[in-house]
Formats: structure tokens, sequence, C-alpha cells
């Protein structure tokens, strides 16, 4: 068996084809950077969402959830510093009509050239720091011109450079003042830290404790062509952990190690992630790091570890006048939590995972090629695939009861159309890890055969055991005890 590289057009057409992602709004062209999820895409995207809830909330007796409201009071975004910082600035060009983020380009630039280049890296920034703050872009323009960062999909030079805020206003009713505006969440962090006295004084958390939550957010993003990596509408795993200000650096450390060994135990191999440490911070961080993933476009964010400090509780503090303070026992005094946050998009790690996993095979015997999406069974859409071998009446009512009977406890796709081959190959495009066939034999001694996707290993099995051996194959238990 051989295994061919495979591109990201090649994943985004599987995609389509096997009903994982479908473009937006198609019958109308589509909409730029928006994604719809397909029968089996929303399968995986769940199992996904349940395991890492699951690692978050069952697993952690100081952890809780919360699911809040996308829209929110005007004042929250004033608060977080969204409506004044969360701009980006674009480089455009004028003939080719392409932006692109400045700091997207400037870290990709770093990482092909400067790698080890320290210090000129930091001059670099020192420089751009000090233009933005003094609002000189065309200077900032004319330097990315000198390095010759040119756009990297049309190799153009860049002829003009602006700013936005990537939030989506939301106009209120007609009569409401014009400074009142809402805004379509860019994170869903805010409904935690604004819920964060009403935990306080409805549970039993004492600090160090988290609130976690998975919910859909809005950004204005320009740059597309990423698939599912850069999007307008996408949903965030966030998890925002409440500590004493002396403990930063320990919990920090902890939930970096915690979040990497997450990852790791989806089985996308080691080498497929790494650190990075922020060289320019958000708006609210002191430290922040990345784990950067493999993705066919090369190494880019997949989770943000951060140490938000007391910034966005301080200032909700400020601007609602409600006291966000707990007690000191040892000092006897209150002080305002700091906040480490585990934040990671669901469609990144869905494009991990099923960027990683799709394999183009050639089979040595028959020189036959195979695509086959070699999906961890705990999260593969359908966990089993039950066929009578040929139409009959009888195999097919014997095929029928099995999947009726467990059904209840596994998702399943029962079929019986086609030859037993393309059936397989059917369900090895869409990580089926259990294909279960149902034969003549199977009327005598009531075994049926078990076929197993990535082994290409066929086995019988008695039929009152085929619960606990799919169970035992596609057991999410077996990522958990990854964790330990
Ligand atoms: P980037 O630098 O790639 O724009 P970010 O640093 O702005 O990301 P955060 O604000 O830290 O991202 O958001 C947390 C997580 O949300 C990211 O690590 C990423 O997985 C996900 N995310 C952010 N922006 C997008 C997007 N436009 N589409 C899909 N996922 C996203």
């Amino acid at each position: 068996m051989t295994n061919k590289k495979i591109s990201l057009k090649e994943i985004v057409s599987h995609a389509k084809q096997y009903g994982f992602v479908f473009p937006s709004s198609e019958i109308y062209d589509g909409i730029n950077a928006i994604y719809d999820y397909g029968q089996y895409g929303i399968y995986l995207k769940n199992n996904i969402k349940e395991y890492w809830w699951k690692s978050m909330i069952q697993i952690n007796e100081n952890i809780i959830g919360l699911d809040t409201s996308i829209l929110m009071h005007p004042n929250v975004w004033k608060a977080s510093g969204h409506v004044t910082k969360f701009k980006e600035i674009f480089l455009y060009n004028e003939d080719t009509k392409y932006s692109y983020r400045l700091d997207l380009l400037i870290e990709n630039y770093f990482q092909t050239n400067l790698n080890k280049e320290k210090q000129l890296k930091n001059n670099i920034i020192k420089y751009l720091e000090k233009k933005l703050k003094r609002n000189e872009k065309d200077k900032i323009l004319k330097l990315i011109n000198q390095m010759k960062i040119i756009d990297p999909n049309q190799k153009k030079k860049w002829t003009k450079i602006y700013e936005y805020n990537l939030m989506f206003k939301i106009p209120l009713k007609e009569h409401e003042p014009e400074n009142q505006n809402c805004y379509l969440r860019p994170e869903t962090a805010q409904g935690i830290f604004t819920n964060f006295l009403n935990v306080l004084n409805t549970s039993k958390m004492k600090i160090p404790f988290g609130i976690a939550q998975i919910g859909k957010v809005f950004r204005n993003e320009i740059i597309a062509r990423q698939f599912l990596f850069r999007m307008r509408e996408f949903e965030q795993m966030e998890m925002q952990f409440f500590i004493h200000p002396n403990q930063e650096d320990k919990w920090l450390e902890y939930w970096k190690k915690k979040r990497f060994k997450w990852h790791l135990s989806l089985g996308l191999g080691e080498k497929k992630y790494r650190f990075y440490e922020h060289e320019q911070l958000a708006h609210y961080a002191k430290k922040a790091y990345d784990i950067q993933f493999k993705f066919p476009f090369g190494f880019k964010e997949l989770e943000g570890i951060h140490s938000r400090t007391n910034f966005d509780l301080k200032n909700h503090e400020k601007y609602s006048k409600k006291r966000f303070r707990v007690f000191d026992k040892e000092k006897k005094k209150v002080y305002i939590p700091y906040i480490i946050e585990a934040s990671v998009g669901l469609d990144r790690i869905f494009l991990a995972v099923f960027s990683s996993s799709l394999k183009k095979e050639t089979i040595k015997d028959t020189k036959k090629e195979r695509i086959l999406l070699k999906i961890n069974p705990a999260l593969s859409p359908i966990k089993a695939a039950i066929f009578p071998l040929i139409r009959d009446k009888r195999l097919i009512s014997y095929a029928k009861d099995i999947y009726n009977h467990l059904k209840v406890d596994f998702l399943l796709i029962y079929e019986e159309n086609d030859s037993i081959g393309k059936r397989y190959r059917r369900q090895d495009a869409i990580g089926t890890p259990i294909c279960v066939t149902i034969d003549f034999n199977t009327l005598k001694d009531k075994c049926v055969t078990m076929r197993f996707r990535d082994k290409m290993l066929q086995k019988r099995v008695l039929i009152k055991d085929l619960k606990r051996e799919i169970k035992k194959e596609t057991s999410m238990n077996k990522l958990f005890q990854l964790l330990r």
C-alpha cells in the first residue's frame, strides 16, 4: 500500500462530494468564507464538541458550563475594548482588489524568512508598533513594500493600507440612538465574564475555577481561500479560568500542557503541533501562546492560550458599577480575579482532523486507488454500516433486525444497493470504521463478518457480541484514557 499526498483542493472537493461541508448559499454562487455542514460533517462536528465539552466539564469538577446569548448589551463591547481596539490593518491592491491582514502577512514572512533572526524581528515589530501608535500607516506600507512582502496569492505589491473593526454591527430599533449599536459577538468569552457574578452566587465554585462554553461567533474577516480555517461565522469552544493574580504563570503552564495533551489524544501525530509565543499581543492579553497545527497550507494557529490578566473584569466593573471582587482569606483583602483562557475554533479542529485523516492509497496487488477517511473511530460520523451480502429477502430481513436493534446505541448506516466492494468504498470515503455483512452462513451460525477500515481485516463474530465489539472499537472512552 502506498500513500499519496492530498492537496487542499482535493480536501475541499471530498468534503463537498461526500456531504461534509458545502459552500453556503451555493445556488447563488456562495458567499465568501461562510460554509454549511452537511449530513456527515455535522456528526463529526458534534463528536468533536462532545469530546471537548466532556473533557472540560465532566472530567474537571472545578469547571462548569454556560450557554450565553450572541447579542449582548452595547456596553459589553465598550468595556471589553472591542469597539475601539478589535481592529485589523489591511493591505490592499487596487488592481487585483485583494486585501490581506497585515499581522498575518508579517507572521508568514517571519516564519519563512526570519525564523532565527530574533533581533531583526524585534526591531521590525518595534518600528511597526511605533508607527501604529502615531497612526503613520503610510510609513508601514512603505516598509512592507521595501521588504518585498507581496500578496502571496496574486504576487503583487500593495498600493493602499487601511484599518477597520472586525465586528458586525446590528442596528437596534429605529428610535434607538446611533451609538447604541449592538454587535454580533466576536468571541464567546464576554458572555462568561458578564455572568461571573451569577455563577459565583448560584454555584459552589471557589477560585480557582473555570467556566466553559461553545457557541457561534462572527468576525468580518477578509481573506478567505483557506476553507474552514478563516470564516466569517464560526464556532468557538472557550474556557475561562479564574485565578488569584499571583498564580498567573503556574496556571498558564498548566493549561498549556493540558490542552496540548488533549490535541495529541486525537491521534493526528505529535509532529503536526507546536507552540508559538505571540510577539504582537491582543489588546487584552499579557502572555499569549498559540498551539499551531500543520494545516495543508503550513503551521497556523489552532488554539490560543492566553493570560487575559484582570483586564476584562476590571473594565466590566468600571462600566457596570458592579463589584467583581472576591475575598482573599490569607491576605484578608479583596481582589479582582485574573483569567487564563483556552480558546479554540471548532471549525479549525474539524479541518485539522478531516484534512489529516484523508488518505489516498494505492493497493499494491490491484494498483487500484482508494480515498479513505482514516479518522479516529471515536470521532467518525458513522460508527458502523450494516449490509446484507446481496439483495436476498432473508438476508435483508436479518440485516434490518440487527440495524434496528443497534441503532439506539450507535449512529449506523444500512445499505443494500450495489456490490459489496462499492459499498465498502463508500464507507471508507466517509470514515466508517466498521462494516458488518450478513451472509447465508449467518442464517446457520448466527455470526456476521466485521470488516475493519484501517486494518483491511475481517473477522466473524456472534451477533450477540456485536454491540460489545462496536463499542470497543469506537468508544470515546479511549480518548479520555489518553488524558490521564
Ligand atoms: P487569527 O490570528 O488566526 O485571526 P485570533 O488570534 O484572532 O486568530 P482568537 O481571537 O484567539 O483568534 O480566537 C480563538 C480561536 O478561534 C483561534 O485560535 C481559532 O481557532 C478560532 N478562530 C479565530 N478566528 C477564526 C476564523 N475567522 N475562522 C475560524 N476560526 C477562527
